[in-house]
């Protein structure tokens, strides 16, 4: 059997590929392993009990549960949930924000597969557009998706020193390569994998050029505000007929609903439904179900703010805690932590690759991702790219605990043998 330049694409060992082998492999597998390396979030019991509560009343009330389960929605996604979201985002930040402006997909991966091959490739009129993100590094799964190689386009970011061992990325708009050869800018706000959020100033800079090229600005806020809000810092959220924003229902503690909401123009909405119609018919419905009644409500928005930002604030102090005792002797670097659950650790000057690292790591049974993979469309030789980690600080504690304590082990021991 042969398959296609299609199915080689998608079959081909990809970083994510790898991930979701190691994160399947340590939750199904050896019961010692240290997971750190996925992007689950945590089941936090007070946010787990609205859903429980919801999904009884969809039982109890007679009909709802087998219309959840026996219906197909529109391909723009249960009208109900899309007119929720619509009026939730209206009345939280006044956008001019109608049904016809949001739309479902099967995961806001699924989004980003629609949005990057509507917006970069092959086009009619001859040209071959790509997506500039404007930081890298920056989300894994954007790595893969594109139907013809490279779509993407990157600069090296500007790298601010906030103390001795913190730093930020900041977008270097010197560097930019932004030109008419660009079909959309992307960025994950705050991003994974390194917990940064863009700063309202950059957002209106990169609002600006895309205006200017009219190209569209997609925000992947898959971790932002207003839900499910793992933001630790004050920023304002945006939206405009340019700004395409993603958000998701899975950091919210729903990644089993699969349920990305797309916020967009009209036009861009259109497509998203024609092409949810022909890939899946249909976006689930599951969780516009279940969250239906915490959007409608407003309700979503304590939860986000009372329940999950604590939650997710406090895991990150104290393992940012448990890194300066344990680190202090190594010469080490933390993205500062404002967002999302991941700590980005850099290992200046490391004598070995962040790939042997990750490999002497899961040795030792501690999964993380490997630093290289977070740089699509980066393809300068840059040894920055070989030098960092993301670590997810959210499993159980003494986990995290141990795990950091043999990272810390292994970087001092590559360290010492230069
Ligand atoms: N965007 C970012 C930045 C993410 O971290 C993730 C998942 O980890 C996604 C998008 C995709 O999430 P989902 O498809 O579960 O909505």
């Amino acid at each position: 059997m042969k398959f296609t330049t299609f199915g080689d694409k998608f079959t081909a060992v990809s970083g994510i590929l790898q991930l979701m082998d190691d994160l399947g492999r340590a939750v199904t597998g050896g019961g010692e392993t240290i997971m750190l390396g996925g992007g689950n979030p945590s089941h936090i019991p007070a946010v787990q009990a609205h859903f429980r509560a919801r999904m009884a009343q969809l039982l109890a009330d007679g009909g709802a549960f087998e219309h959840l389960i026996g219906d197909y929605d529109p391909p723009q996604g249960n009208p109900a949930f899309v007119t929720a979201v619509a009026d939730l985002l209206r009345a939280a930040y006044g956008w001019p924000i109608t049904a016809r402006n949001v739309a479902l997909t099967n995961g806001s991966q699924t989004a980003f597969f629609y949005l990057f091959n509507l917006l970069a490739g092959p086009r009619a009129d001859g040209r071959n557009p790509k997506i500039l993100l404007p930081v890298a590094p920056e989300y894994i799964g954007y790595v893969d998706v594109g139907l013809t190689d490279d779509i993407f386009v990157t600069a090296r970011p500007q790298i601010d020193f906030l103390d001795d061992h913190t730093f930020k990325y900041r977008v270097d708009f010197d560097a930019l390569p932004m030109t008419d050869a660009i079909g959309a800018i992307c960025l994950s706000r705050p991003t994974n994998p390194t917990g940064n959020v863009l700063t309202d100033g950059e957002i209106e800079r990169l609002r600006a050029l895309a205006r200017i090229h009219d190209v569209p600005l997609i925000i992947d806020n898959a971790y932002g505000a207003p839900f499910p809000s793992i933001i630790y810092n004050d920023v304002t959220p945006v939206w405009d007929e340019q700004i395409v924003l993603c958000l998701s229902l899975s950091k919210l503690g729903l990644p089993g609903a699969r349920t990305g909401i797309v916020i967009a123009n009209e036009r861009i909405i259109s497509a998203i439904a024609g092409m949810n119609a022909v890939l899946s018919l249909a976006p689930g419905s599951l969780g516009a179900g279940l969250a239906h009644e915490l959007v409608r409500s407003g309700e979503i928005l304590r939860v986000s703010r009372e329940l999950i930002r604590p939650y997710y604030q406090q895991r990150a102090a104290q393992a940012q805690a448990w890194i300066r005792a344990e680190f202090a002797d190594l010469d080490y670097y933390l993205h500062k932590p404002e967002g999302a659950f991941f700590f980005w650790l850099w290992f200046k000057e490391l004598p070995i690759s962040a790939a042997e690292l990750y490999a002497r790591l899961k040795a030792r049974g501690v999964i993380v991702v490997p630093g290289h993979y977070f740089f699509p469309g980066l393809s300068e030789p840059w040894r920055h790219k070989q030098e960092c980690i993301r670590v997810n600080y959210t499993p159980d504690a003494a986990k995290v605990r141990a795990g950091l304590q043999i990272i810390a082990e292994e970087a001092r021991r590559a360290y010492a043998a230069g």
